[in-house]
């Protein structure tokens, strides 16, 4: 299927590794021009490199931390630069955390709500401009399944997540006059090298291995028995950003194998 995404422009945040690379990859097999961004600078100036040599399309990497408003408003002044215009935005950058709510003070909240729900915020306020230039675009969100389900461990995480869920919900109302759709995706276990290192440090000394423990986790949650691969969830991306999916606005998806216990 021809998405007919070539020579589009995305910017993509946390597009370094793990889904965020994989979503990066997926838009540049398309044709599509990317400005990645995250704080390692070797590792997303690198990367943007080997996907602009290896799919022969433009890719630029930036150095920022999106859960600070100057380092957005930095993002998109490197857009405005390299391409004047974009069509696709993936608020993808985010990470798990681990608290409970009695213990964890206003500053570590304040982060996950800058990270997850305020970055968002100010990049649509810094590139629906620019998206409106290109006569419309594509806003999606990475929540997850967590929004919806909670894990006992991050409650911090599930509830900035939620939120990202519902300022997604708001967005695509006020947007989508100006035809920019947004959507929200809630991925389930999805295998990226984070998950490998997680299950390296809890599994250090216990006898069980890596892969014992993924498959133990992929086994107890999921009704696939498995991870999902950050290149699964990609495909999806790609199709939502499409014009294939132009009648998908506002919503949630689920790619989750399955794990999540009710029905929307
Ligand atoms: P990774 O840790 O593998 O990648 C996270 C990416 O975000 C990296 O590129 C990282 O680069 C970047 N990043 C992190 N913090 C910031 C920041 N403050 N500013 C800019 N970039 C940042 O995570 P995943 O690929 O697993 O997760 C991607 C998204 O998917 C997250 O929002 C996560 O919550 C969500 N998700 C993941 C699931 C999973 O099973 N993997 C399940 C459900 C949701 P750098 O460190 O250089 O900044």
């Amino acid at each position: 299927m021809d998405l007919e995404l070539k020579g589009k422009t995305a910017i993509i945040s946390g597009g370094s590794v793990g889904i965020g690379l994989a979503v990066a990859e997926a838009l540049a097999a398309e044709g599509v021009n990317l400005l990645l961004c995250a704080r390692n600078e070797q590792r997303v100036k690198e990367e943007a490199q080997r996907i602009a040599s290896d799919h022969g399309v433009q890719a630029v990497g930036v150095k920022a931390d999106v859960s600070v408003a100057a380092e957005v408003s930095a993002v998109a002044a490197a857009a405005t630069e390299s391409y004047g215009q974009v069509d696709i935005l993936i608020n993808n950058a985010g990470t798990g955390s681990s608290e409970t709510i009695m213990e964890a003070g206003d500053d570590r909240w304040q982060y996950y709500w800058d990270l997850h729900v305020m970055a968002a915020v100010r990049l649509a306020r810094e590139i629906v401009p620019l998206m409106r230039k290109a006569g419309g675009g594509v806003i999606l969100n990475t929540a997850s399944i967590c929004a919806k389900q909670p894990l006992g461990y991050e409650p911090i995480y599930n509830v900035t997540k939620a939120a990202l869920v519902m300022l997604g919900k708001c967005l695509a109302n006020e947007l989508i006059g100006d035809n920019i759709r947004v959507n929200t995706i809630n991925p389930g276990l999805i295998l990226t090298p984070d998950w490998r290192k997680t299950a390296g440090i809890l599994t250090e000394g216990t006898g069980q291995s890596v892969e014992e423990y993924l498959d133990d986790i992929a086994r107890q949650n999921t009704p696939i028995a498995r991870f999902g691969t950050p290149e699964e969830l990609a495909h999806f991306y790609a199709f939502l950003c499409s014009h294939k999916a132009a009648y998908c606005v506002g919503s949630t998806y689920y790619v989750d194998g399955g794990w999540l216990k009710t029905v929307e």
